[in-house]
């Protein structure tokens, strides 16, 4: 095992969507930029076991979805015939694709790669343990953007019936019966592609909702569609214990009431939160500070309470997703060259990419209504969109939440197919400070589902064309 000594300017810890853009910025504005991750090219959870091949599957189930739907329109097909390891070898090669396109880019900025796991020897120095040896790199910053990991706990049993994301993700095969644990966006979309796939699927989420956070109206959309799609959904309901018994898990549950019942499932889901990676980077021998709650502490300018380093991602705090993470990049490495930055983003936007999607940005309607903070509603629904209806689809609806006294919208929530797309104008409009009239006057091509948008708007003013509440 040899051990190399180098020198960079810039050293960043973790390769996925925090990390790479954090490198590739800094080196494009001309640091020496050294990039640190286990994996064999940059991407991390997003790209490896995340984001994209979560995405991929959905797409998939996406197509066995609307083949069956088009019955409703004359149009029928088979039954799907499903190769397992033709989806898996697809799915593998997109993640392969781009995360291979992400190690030419290191190539082609001349930022050092390294493959292998970073500890902190103290705040201007880390070792970097790869396959072939050990690297020491002197450092003037660092980026810490190390990412998170799905929480688990002592309930489950270890076995390869129990899966994480990561494992369901994998798609070791489609199990008859399939228990998601936890009724968040993770367990939901993985919920539906097996769902699809052809596995019976429930889900039991301990809160008396699924999709905590969302606004209950977006969420009841969902819901609706779930409960057609999924074998049962149990809320308010708690695994209790959880068995292997030969080929199968017998899972245990405590409901509403104090009742207790027990289901036999092929496979478990976990899917429970994710949780900051902190553990054996070696940040005791840094001034960084690990909050109690497991996240690093950071300033606005994403600066830990070591002035050389920074932390970015879901390392770094809440809410855990890869465009919060990219953007913090930008301020990190800005922020260590000296340049005046902050990280101001009005909205972050939140996309469920379930089918029907939900997104939403700024504030909601469970959020003003906590705060004591009166809003006003616009609300267009997609029965009255053309566009909708050309989809087959009329279960979504667009709605501003809006500062009745100044008229700005202050939160967009969109529930229906791409809303996941069409949220980027609502996070446009709160970053431009909009008002309800700039929408409206705002010309939006027809027939799409962006006109949604525009006639919430115009509701809100009472004058929409497709839409009439006396
Ligand atoms: P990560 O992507 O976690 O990357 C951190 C990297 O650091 C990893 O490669 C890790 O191996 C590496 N690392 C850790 N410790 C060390 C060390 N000591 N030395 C070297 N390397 C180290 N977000 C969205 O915005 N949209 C979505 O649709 C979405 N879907 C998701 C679906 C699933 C199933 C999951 C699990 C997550 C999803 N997310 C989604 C969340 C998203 O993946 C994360 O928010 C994002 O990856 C965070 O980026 P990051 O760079 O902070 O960390």
């Amino acid at each position: 095992m040899s051990t190399e000594a180098i020198q960079t300017q810039m050293v960043v810890i973790g390769g996925g969507p925090a990390g790479y853009p954090a490198a590739f910025y800094a080196a494009d504005k001309g640091l020496n930029v050294t990039l640190v991750d286990a994996a064999e090219n940059p991407g991390g959870v997003c790209l490896y076991r995340g984001c994209i091949p979560s995405k991929a599957l959905l797409h998939a189930a996406e197509i066995i979805r609307q083949a069956k739907e088009a019955e409703a329109f004359g149009l029928t097909f088979q039954e799907p015939e499903l190769d397992v390891d033709k989806l898996r070898a697809w799915k593998d090669a997109v993640v392969g694709g781009l995360t291979g396109g992400l190690g030419s880019l290191c190539k082609a900025r001349g930022v050092t790669y390294l493959q292998g796991r970073g500890t902190f020897k103290d705040a201007t120095t880390l070792e970097v343990a790869g396959a072939s040896g050990a690297t020491t790199v002197t450092f003037e910053h660092a980026i810490v953007a190390t990412g998170s990991i799905p929480v688990s706990i002592p309930l489950f049993p270890e076995s390869p019936r129990v899966l994480d994301s990561t494992g369901a993700l994998e798609l070791p095969d489609i199990p008859g019966r399939l228990l998601v644990v936890g009724g968040g966006y993770i367990g939901l979309e993985l919920g539906q592609a097996y769902s699809a796939f052809g596995s019976a699927v429930s889900v039991v989420e301990m809160l008396p909702s699924l999709l905590p956070g969302a606004d209950k109206d977006l969420a009841d959309v969902l819901a609706r569609q779930l409960k057609k799609q999924f074998e049962s959904i149990m809320v308010s309901t708690k695994v209790t214990k959880v068995t292997e018994t030969g080929d199968a898990l017998e899972v245990e549950f405590e409901g509403k009431d104090g009742k207790a019942f027990s289901e036999t499932y092929d496979r478990v889901l976990v899917a429970i939160g994710r949780r900051p990676v902190t553990a054996g980077l070696g940040l005791e021998n840094t001034g960084v500070k690990v909050l109690d709650n497991g996240f690093i502490e950071i300033n606005k300018q994403q600066q830990t309470a070591e002035a050389g380093i920074y932390a970015i991602g879901d390392v770094a705090g809440q809410p855990m997703l890869a465009h919060k993470a990219t953007h913090e990049a930008k301020v990190a490495v800005d922020a260590a060259m000296g340049l005046k930055t902050v990280f101001d983003a009005q909205a972050i936007p939140a996309v469920m990419f379930t089918d029907p999607e939900i997104a939403w940005c700024g504030l909601t309607e469970g959020e003003a209504k906590a705060a004591g903070r009166t809003v006003k509603v616009a609300k267009f629904p997609w029965a009255a969109s053309g566009r909708a209806k050309t989809l087959g689809r009329h279960d979504g609806f667009t709605k501003l939440i809006v500062d009745p006294d100044t008229e700005r919208i202050l939160g967009v929530g969109v529930v229906g197919p791409h809303a996941g797309e069409l949220i980027a104008e609502g996070v446009l409009a709160i970053e431009m400070g909009a008002v309800v009239e700039d929408i409206a006057l705002t010309i939006h091509p027809h027939p799409t589902l962006s006109e949604t948008m525009m006639e919430a708007a115009e509701v809100y003013h009472g004058h929409s064309p497709h839409f009439f509440k006396k």
